[in-house]
């Protein structure tokens, strides 16, 4: 995907869901896009989304991830051992702390010299996560697992995470359906159950931070991680809970569905009352009650019946009435 540049700061812009404005993570100029700009990021989403419908099978997923990896823009960096890597990164995002480039195996995060503690940050926030034993649904898959770090010549830090190849950051992905949204909240109230167990709040919890897998319907949290810390934390005078993380849950979907917030999202012909109200509500104390009730939100807005099938075959129920 083409990167925009600030006008004001020269920074990466980042492109809202509905491929119409920009906003700089460091000056925080925003833009209107011109129209050239809006329908190739529009082109770009319903290209992504066009993954959803398709239970494509080995040959045809790697045809349409080819295609797609063809527009991929290629970095080199060099090591402070006189090593080169090359990046090649289909997708960066910049935020004050890093870049997080979307390579095709791996997500890979740089961190500037001065801000390069944020990568020990990241590996100690990544150490402190804990998985139920009786974990059927091997969750480790969902959260970073690190695979390799780097020091440059410019004194910068690398840190690279796996991911698997159809794996995507959310926003990528532009605005999606209530259904497609629907199926999101799931998973998402799956990664917030992970960090209730791990007793860990993840303040950066969102669109930028999710990568998602349109073929199988999982969602990974994989950026982000210099800033979680313990439940219960004070950051800046305020005391972060896990509660925080249902929050984040609720804004990710409200954005996705293309909402300006989670208080502002309403029924539609496409998103059913019960799931409106669910965004609007607060979380349950904890996020396993928040999954509780999200599974009874979920059967009142899209019935019991695809609710039932939905854990042995999402793509067949959720790849349809879009
Ligand atoms: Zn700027």
């Amino acid at each position: 995907m083409k990167n925009l540049n600030c006008r004001n700061c020269g920074g990466t812009m980042v492109i809202d869901p509905s491929g119409t404005t920009a906003r700089c993570p460091y000056c925080k100029s925003d833009y209107v896009l011109d129209h050239r700009d809006t329908d190739y990021y529009r082109e770009f989403y319903a290209r992504m989304k066009s993954f959803f419908r398709l239970s494509a099978d080995g040959q045809e997923r790697r045809r349409r991830a080819d295609d797609l990896w063809a527009q991929a823009e290629q970095e080199m960096f060099e090591c402070s051992d006189g090593r080169q890597i090359n990046v090649t990164s289909l997708h960066r995002f910049t935020d004050r702390v890093m870049t997080a480039y979307t390579a095709r195996q791996s997500v890979i995060f740089r961190f500037e010299e001065s801000l390069a503690e944020n990568a020990d940050k990241f590996r100690k926030a990544v150490s402190m996560l804990d998985y139920p034993s009786a974990d059927t649904r091997n969750l480790a898959n969902f959260f970073p697992i690190i695979s390799g770090g780097f020091t440059l010549r410019d004194g910068s830090v690398l840190l690279a995470v796996k991911k698997s190849e159809d794996e995507y950051p959310l926003r990528l992905f532009g605005t999606l359906s209530g259904r497609h949204t629907a199926w999101l909240v799931g998973r998402m109230e799956n990664l917030c159950c992970v960090m209730e167990y791990s007793s860990i709040v993840h303040p950066d919890f969102g669109i930028d931070t999710i990568y998602i897998d349109p073929y199988d319907h999982q969602a990974s949290l994989y950026g982000g991680w210099w800033n979680a810390v313990r439940n219960h934390t004070t950051v800046s005078g305020r005391v972060l809970t896990t509660r925080d993380n249902l929050k984040a849950l609720r804004e990710t979907a409200a954005q996705v569905l293309g909402f300006p917030s989670a208080a502002a999202a309403k029924e539609t012909a496409d998103i059913p009352k019960p799931f409106a109200d669910f965004l609007k509500s607060e979380p349950e104390s904890n996020a396993y009650d928040d999954f509780a009730k999200w599974d009874e939100v979920l059967i009142k807005s899209y019935g019991e019946r695809k609710f039932i099938t939905m854990d042995t075959d999402d793509a067949q129920i959720y790849g349809k009435g879009t």
